[in-house]
């Protein structure tokens, strides 16, 4: 049977970047069969335990050159990427937008926002702290749970796909 979640143990940053790498590939898989995709990813656990770095991680692998900071006050950040398009000429345009709802005051302030049409824009969804919203997200393809290890540098890192989108992404990862 195919494996819908797995765990990886981070002993350093640069395991963490090497796995975001991993994420990225398999991402760019996915949009180069459609590029209309999109896909929800939840980023959870403890303050400091490594969400923002591994969007950063993340989104850099995929080609975005400037700097990826943490959505803390905006809440969200958007990021223009190209995906090459294989035998196409013109490259594949998605955004990803990284959120973090830590500082929500009330758990629809996301929609008020006006961020929900970005839930559908081709491209992903990253989003840290989702339990701010309180369930009123839509449905994440992949969740991300990020714990602390055995000493400062290392992580437990697991992927869990809720869809048979997320699940072929983390079967690609798996391949890699
Ligand atoms: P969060 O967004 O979860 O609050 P951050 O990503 O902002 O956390 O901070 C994580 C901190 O831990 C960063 O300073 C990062 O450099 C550091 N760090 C050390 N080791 C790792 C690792 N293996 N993976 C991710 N981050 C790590
Ligand atoms: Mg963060």
């Amino acid at each position: 049977m195919a494996q819908n979640s797995f765990t990886q143990h981070c002993r350093q940053e640069a395991d963490t970047s090497a796995l975001a790498q991993k994420l990225a590939n398999s991402l760019s898989h996915l949009f180069q069969a459609d590029k209309n995709a999109h896909l929800n990813i939840s980023l959870e656990g403890d303050l400091g335990a490594g969400k923002t770095t591994f969007a950063r991680h993340l989104i850099q692998a995929l080609g975005f050159e400037g700097r990826v900071k943490s959505p803390t006050y905006t809440l969200c950040e958007p990021y223009p990427i190209q995906i090459n398009s294989g035998n196409l000429p013109n490259a594949i345009s998605i955004t990803a937008h990284h959120f973090d709802l830590y500082r929500m005051r009330d758990p629809l302030e996301w929609q008020e926002a006006g961020f929900a049409e970005h839930f559908d824009e081709p491209g992903f969804c990253l989003v840290e702290w989702p339990e701010k919203a309180e369930g009123t997200l839509p449905a994440f393809d992949i969740e991300i749970h990020l714990t602390a290890g055995d000493d400062e540098n290392s992580r437990n890192i697991s992927f869990k796909a809720n869809s048979s989108q997320g699940k072929i992404v983390i079967q690609k990862i798996n391949a890699q």
